[in-house]
């Protein structure tokens, strides 16, 4: 009897496999010629897909993905438009150094350079967004090169590779048996595995500089940013705060690496931490924007800087103690040495302290005594109040995503966090629009309430069985850049709360009185959106829940309701002052300054 011939394999299956291989679990997209395939067969190999409406808001989810769960998010795109459209999402996450992989379709090889269906230079397009973008030439390339994406992704800074997947790959078959190289590429995939990231230590020199200038400080400084929380730093950073008592300062996602109710966080005394330290240990924050690119440290402050990326070391300001490392590793390089090594006495910060201490009660009591204002329209301080209080009983399961200027500025300060990877927001590139796919991403990752019967076929139950739920407070302009996104939600079962803090404006928007008779004098600023747009009517033409809330004791009910709504997404309208008749100011901008 003559042999079976085994079945060829076909393209679609074994990029799928490849990323079952690689540890995928979830892939985010948008579907069409020439990917469907690709989808479908990560659906039969038990990988969840996350169909969006618009490839951004798909590739922003992926980034987050990256940092949430330190593996690249992936993304999977059609050809041509369907590329370019994500790039936003590559450039935002190497802009945050966070790791993903866009697979893009793209035209037949053999149409190429004749106006193919949806032809572009796919590769050449993305290049400047990405560490690493490569096609493979034929299908045995497709797991090492895939593989190869991944360990780019999570390794050195991790950021945002791409492959491009040519429709005739992707229909192409490989005949196990009869093509010499067949079997070589299936023995290779069996041995892919999930490339590990390798951590990287610091001179040993100079982390004995930096134990000795440590040792001498005065005002220490310990400046924790998202590179921290991307390091899954926090059991290394606990004991380093333990042992030394040095206060320290999160940046916006660095938040919650250590509690921001910790007796040492000086979070709310911000501009005096930075104006009077003299020794600051950066630990992953980028000397950038967000802190005025070290300008306002003291001149005499020593500066000891821990990066991934040596290169970063110096960047903007001179750094005294470079330290090139993964910072949970390096941290535990600096506590070794400094149990080693003699205290150099009087290393008695207290006054500074103090003042520390003081300065951070005088900002909280002003910042509780904005929420008091019992005025209509509600202020943002007081609308943050009751949604703070709404979910007091259940806050240690809130997962927070901010964007919007006034709006995630605000927020950061009304809302601590108390564990790691647990915020959202714009981010480095400060990004508007990011929200819904930031809020899919992290529902997905923290806690997907997918009742069997709901869940599509072959879709796997989320990777945490929390039950987490993500709180969206999004700036009007804001939600509608990624606003159909509600659809994907509802249509994924996703619980997640999205907050619209509606003022009819981009910073500011106008009353309806004073907007139709500026509109009829034709004197309405660039920054005015329709006053009174129903965000929640929307939502519920997408499927969510809607809620309309104009008082704080609305604004309380509608989050306690949504909180109840398990199964599907809820956008409460929440409608605070216009505040056009404010001059107009770039909170958003002064932010870097005065984020408490
Ligand atoms: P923030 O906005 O919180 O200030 P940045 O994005 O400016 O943070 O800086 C994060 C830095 O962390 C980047 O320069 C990045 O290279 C670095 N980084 C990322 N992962 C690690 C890691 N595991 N160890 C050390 N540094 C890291
Ligand atoms: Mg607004």
């Amino acid at each position: 009897m003559a042999e079976a011939t085994p079945a060829p394999v076909h393209g679609a299956t074994l990029m799928a496999q490849t990323l079952r291989h690689l540890g995928v679990t979830t892939v985010f997209g948008i579907v069409g010629i020439p990917v469907v395939e690709v989808a479908d067969a990560c659906i039969a190999e038990g990988i969840r897909f996350i169909g969006f409406r618009n490839e951004q808001a798909a590739s922003y989810a992926a980034g987050a993905w990256g940092f949430l769960t330190g593996q690249p998010g992936v993304c999977l795109v059609v050809s041509g438009p369907g590329v370019l459209h994500a790039i936003p999402g590559l450039a935002n996450a190497q802009a945050n150094a966070w790791p993903m992989v866009l697979l893009g379709g793209s035209s037949p090889t053999s149409e190429r350079g004749r106006g193919a269906f949806q032809e572009w230079a796919q590769v050449e397009a993305v290049r400047p967004y990405t560490k690493y973008a490569a096609q493979p030439a034929n299908l045995d390339r497709v797991p090492t090169m895939f593989q190869a994406a991944f360990r780019y992704a999570i390794n050195g800074r991790p950021g945002a590779c791409y492959v491009d997947l040519p429709a005739d790959l992707i229909q192409g078959a490989m005949s196990l048996g009869s093509e010499g190289t067949a079997e070589l590429t299936m023995t290779a995939l069996q041995g892919l595995s999930p490339p590990t990231r390798t951590l990287t230590l610091a001179d040993p020199v100079q982390i004995n500089r930096a134990v000795d200038s440590l040792r001498r400080a005065q005002a220490p400084l310990v400046i924790v940013g998202k590179g921290a929380a991307y390091a899954r730093a926090e059991t290394a950073l606990t004991a380093f705060i333990d042992r030394t008592g040095f206060p320290f300062l999160p940046t916006s996602m660095g938040k919650g690496v250590l509690s921001d109710t910790h007796p040492l966080c000086v979070g709310a005394a911000r501009s005096e931490a930075l104006k009077d330290a003299d020794v600051i240990l950066l630990l992953g924050a980028r000397l950038n924007w967000l802190l005025h690119f070290g300008e306002r440290f003291s001149s005499t402050a020593t500066i000891i800087q821990v990066d991934v990326q040596a290169e970063e070391l110096g960047h903007n300001r001179t750094v005294d103690i470079p330290l090139a490392g993964d910072v949970a590793a390096v941290l535990g390089q600096i506590s070794s040495v400094w149990q080693s090594s003699p205290s150099k006495g009087g290393q008695d910060f207290g006054l500074y302290l103090d003042g520390l201490r003081a300065r951070r009660e005088r900002n909280h009591a002003t910042l509780a005594r904005k929420a008091e204002s019992s005025a209509l329209p509600m202020t943002y301080h007081r609308a943050f109040r009751a949604i703070r209080e709404a979910l007091d009983d259940v806050y240690d399961r809130v997962v927070l995503v901010g964007e919007g200027a006034n709006t995630m500025d605000i927020a950061r300060s009304m809302f601590d966090l108390h564990s790691p990877r647990r915020r959202l927001d714009a981010g480095t590139l400060a990004t508007m629009g990011v929200g819904m796919g930031l809020a899919i991403a992290a529902q997905v990752h923290y806690g997907l309430d997918v009742p069997n019967e709901g869940r599509l076929a072959g879709q796997p139950p989320s990777p945490h069985q929390h039950h987490d739920r993500v709180v969206a407070i999004v700036g009007d302009s804001a939600f509608g850049f990624s606003a159909m996104e509600i659809e994907t939600a509802a249509r994924t079962h996703l619980p997640l709360i999205v907050i619209v803090v509606n003022n009819n404006g981009i910073y500011h928007g106008f009353s309806d009185d004073e907007y139709h008779s500026r509109a009829a004098a034709h004197n309405l600023p660039s920054t005015a959106l329709s006053p009174g747009t129903r965000y929640d009517l929307l939502g519920e033409a997408l499927g969510a829940q809607g809620f309309h809330a104009t008082t704080p004791e609305a604004l309380h009910a509608a989050v306690r309701q949504a909180w109840d709504t398990t199964t599907r997404p809820s956008v409460i309208n929440c409608c605070i002052e216009p505040g056009g008749q404010q001059k107009l100011e770039f909170n958003w901008m002064k932010s870097g300054k005065e984020i408490k």
